[in-house]
């Protein structure tokens, strides 16, 4: 399949314009799912936009999703841009995607993983004006994540995935060229940052979850209702969140580097706890109260193999 289907509907009654994704990684179908059910309502007039605009882009890769992969020939979520020269299906289907979302102010982005667990939102930083990531709508983010559903709420993509580029380099231990670069870090909502908008990735929980489509629909509707497209009264909060700060990551150095335990994301760890074990048999242990995140068994030395996350200071409503 080499055809992007765009949904779009544009009330005549001005209003934020919102983009949801679904399938973005191919083998990731909760999206597809919720937003099929979403286009269903919307033809049936079970569901009206009244005011502003919603694209939905049901399968955001299609030549991931008819392979039933991740990745069709790179991740469509790194690197995201528009390519001059495109070289791969990815590069042609960001060249599609990238004018998209600028021309967006919301973007939904639905996905699923790998592992067990619950559901969760991943926000971008607070508002800041480095370079790395500068940011101004913090608050927009929070309040959108704290009505989707999921209590945990995770930030911290960008500066700890820059923090490993660069411990990357000092230890002179590379993986890939692409790997290498900070530019690399940026997905669909580090895209959408950088161009005015402001984004949420709603991981709906695993790739297999029967409940996970539903979780994604159920978002949404929220989201709908949350910006005001349609007629229905703003969601309320939904109790307290959980919110984690993604704070280093480690890569794999060699492949007798080995975990201490079989790991699940967001594992709870207490100071000094021992999470892997060098090659060479240096410990790594938790810095301090904390969790892992992310745990890769199976990463290729120079890639990453874990996070450590942390509690965080941030608030979200
Ligand atoms: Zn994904």
């Amino acid at each position: 399949m080499n055809c992007l289907d765009i949904l779009q509907y544009r009330s005549l009654a001005r209003g934020p314009r919102l983009i949801v994704l679904g399938a973005v990684h191919g083998n990731e179908t909760c999206g597809t799912q919720g937003i099929r059910r979403v286009i269903a309502e919307l033809a049936a007039g079970t569901l009206a936009i009244t005011r502003g605009s919603l694209t939905l882009v049901p399968i955001a890769n299609p030549v991931a999703y008819a392979r039933g992969q991740r990745e069709g020939d790179r991740n469509l979520n790194r690197d995201f841009r528009e390519v001059v020269s495109p070289e791969t299906a990815e590069d042609r289907i960001a060249n599609h995607l990238a004018p998209l979302l600028a021309a967006h102010d919301v973007l939904l982005d639905l996905h699923s993983f790998s592992s067990q667990g619950e559901a969760f939102a991943f926000i971008g930083p607070s508002d800041n004006q480095d370079e790395l990531e500068p940011f101004a709508q913090a608050a927009h983010e929070e309040a959108l994540a704290s009505v989707l559903g999921p209590s945990r709420i995770v930030h911290g993509w960008m500066s700890a995935f820059a923090a490993g580029v660069n411990a990357r380099k000092g230890s002179g231990i590379t993986g890939s060229a692409i790997n290498d670069s900070v530019a690399y870090g940026v997905g669909t909502t580090e895209f959408m940052r950088a161009h005015g908008g402001c984004a949420v990735t709603l991981e709906c929980g695993n790739h297999a979850d029967p409940g996970a489509p539903d979780i994604a629909w159920r978002a949404i509707h929220q989201t709908l209702a949350h910006l005001g497209l349609i007629d229905r009264p703003a969601p309320a909060t939904r109790g307290p969140k959980e919110v984690i700060e993604l704070h280093q990551v480690h890569d794999r150095r060699d492949p007798g580097d080995t975990f201490a335990r079989v790991w699940r994301s967001f594992d709870r760890l207490r100071q000094g706890d021992l999470i892997a074990t060098r090659a060479d048999g240096q410990p790594l242990t938790a810095p301090q109260d904390g969790y892992v995140v992310f745990p890769n068994p199976n990463a290729l030395p120079g890639r990453e193999w874990f996070y450590f996350a942390r509690p965080s200071a941030r608030i979200v409503p």
